[in-house]
């Protein structure tokens, strides 16, 4: 631990990161291994039964991945955290580590499109139910919990119109009935929020979008606060003993460990026994982007608001959404959790509906067509047609997705460059 604490800019830089031993290699090394030497038996017997932490085999652990998971710890202020092998492996991955046949989630309904289908149509098949609740409708929330409920799930920025979550609303009613409070903050990188100082227990980022920062690859990784209590027997699978790891119990048997007890099973039962491991290359590619996180958000921040400001004025432009905009919706939430950027989403509509809005994606130029958001580049996408077409109608109205939305992630390219796009493609439709 340093001396002094250091700034999210520069934890961004060092966090999780010692000199590789060896050689004193400055950057952080790949290590392309599958296994790791044993000095002896007795010291393999001893990393597997957890009297030592050590690497045992690359599936559980990687050199590479662990200064990704120290660094993102940090920035998040968590007390652990784990990668995996995409953003969706660390959602289902993190509600399996706590829930189980039987049990029951609470989540915010305006969730991105493949969580929102896990939610909906895969966990259902697991005897896992779902239960949806508009953002912020604290009142839905709390009838929506019951006896099975076992935890709390909200996105810092929602899907499609960009609602921004009132973390410390749902973390007084997580605390009130003792429910772990998972938030994705995909939207919303570290650098911009740190959803564990509002009350959050667990938070998840795709770290193929912003962390990652340049369309290069697919990765999630979860940060666990360190702060809840699993010890409260409705959390079966910490209570009681597990089969798979000879009889241990997660809440009870850890000692020093049991504050980060939810990342130590999700390692030691999600990654080994089920096996969603993020390859230490990518883990590589995406050290060097939490590198620049903070330079880029606010760049990708102050673009997007800009972008917002225009296009509020383009007489063509029905509406736009952008929670750093004055008088939009989210306004009010996002000056008190988004002080230092709203991130670099803005969704909007334009004169003519649909099939205006489908023009004008076809013909905008230096914005890539595609489904991804968190590029350098700028991207560009007409929602209900793709990301959330797998939703009914209904699920897309409850949602907020109108028809007419055009979805913008702002990259970092000149502002005049990325305005000047839309201003042409504006004239034309
Ligand atoms: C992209 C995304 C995910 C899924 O992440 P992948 O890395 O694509 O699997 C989850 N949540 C949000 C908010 C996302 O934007």
């Amino acid at each position: 631990m340093p001396k002094r604490p250091y700034h999210l800019e520069t934890l961004a830089l060092h966090a999780g990161q010692e000199a590789d031993p060896a050689t004193m290699a400055r950057a952080v090394p790949v290590y392309r291994t599958t296994a790791y030497k044993f000095r002896n038996s007795k010291h393999g017997a001893d990393l597997f039964a957890l009297r030592e932490l050590g690497n045992i085999y690359a599936r559980l652990m990687n050199p590479t991945n662990d200064v990704l998971e120290k660094r993102l710890a940090a920035l998040d202020g968590g007390a652990a955290a784990l990668s995996l092998a995409s953003g969706t492996a660390a959602v289902y991955f993190s509600i399996t580590n706590i829930l189980r046949s039987g049990d029951e989630l609470v989540s915010a309904v305006n969730l991105y499109g493949g969580t929102y289908t896990m939610f909906d149509a895969i966990l259902p098949q697991q005897d896992i139910t779902v239960r949806f609740t508009p953002v912020n409708d604290f009142a839905a929330v709390e009838r929506a919990i019951n006896a099975r409920t076992r935890a709390l799930f909200i996105e810092t920025i929602g899907n499609p119109v960009l609602d921004v979550a009132d973390i410390a609303g749902y973390s007084a009613l997580a605390a009130k009935y003792h429910l772990p409070l998972i938030v994705d903050a995909t939207f919303t990188p570290p650098t911009l929020l740190r959803p564990i100082e509002y009350g959050a227990d667990l938070v998840i980022h795709s770290l193929s979008k912003w962390i990652g920062g340049h369309g290069i690859g697919i990765g999630g990784i979860v940060v666990d606060a360190g702060k809840f209590d699993w010890s409260d027997p409705k959390f079966v699978l910490y209570n009681e003993p597990d089969r798979g790891y000879h009889g241990l119990r997660f809440a009870h048997d850890l000692g020093d460990l049991t504050p980060v007890a939810f990342a130590l099973r999700l390692r030691t039962v999600g990654l080994r026994n089920q096996g969603p491991t993020l390859a230490p290359d990518a883990a590589w590619q995406f050290i060097q982007g939490v590198e620049t996180l903070p330079l880029r958000m606010a760049v990708h921040s102050a673009n997007a608001l800009a972008v917002a400001e225009y296009l509020r004025k383009h007489p063509k432009v029905t509406w736009v959404r952008y929670p750093g905009l004055i008088g939009d919706p989210a306004y009010h939430l996002a000056q008190q959790y988004l002080k230092k950027g709203a991130g670099g989403m803005v969704v909007f509509g334009v004169v003519g509906g649909e099939e205006a809005a489908i023009k004008l994606v076809d013909n905008i130029e230096l914005f890539s067509l595609l489904a991804n958001v968190g590029d350098a580049k700028s991207l560009i996408i007409h929602s209900g047609s793709t990301t959330h077409s797998q939703l009914s109608e209904e699920a897309q109205a409850a949602g907020g997705l109108f028809p007419d939305l055009i979805r913008l992630s702002v990259g970092l390219e000149h502002i005049d460059d990325i305005i000047g796009a839309l201003e042409d493609v504006l004239e034309k439709v």
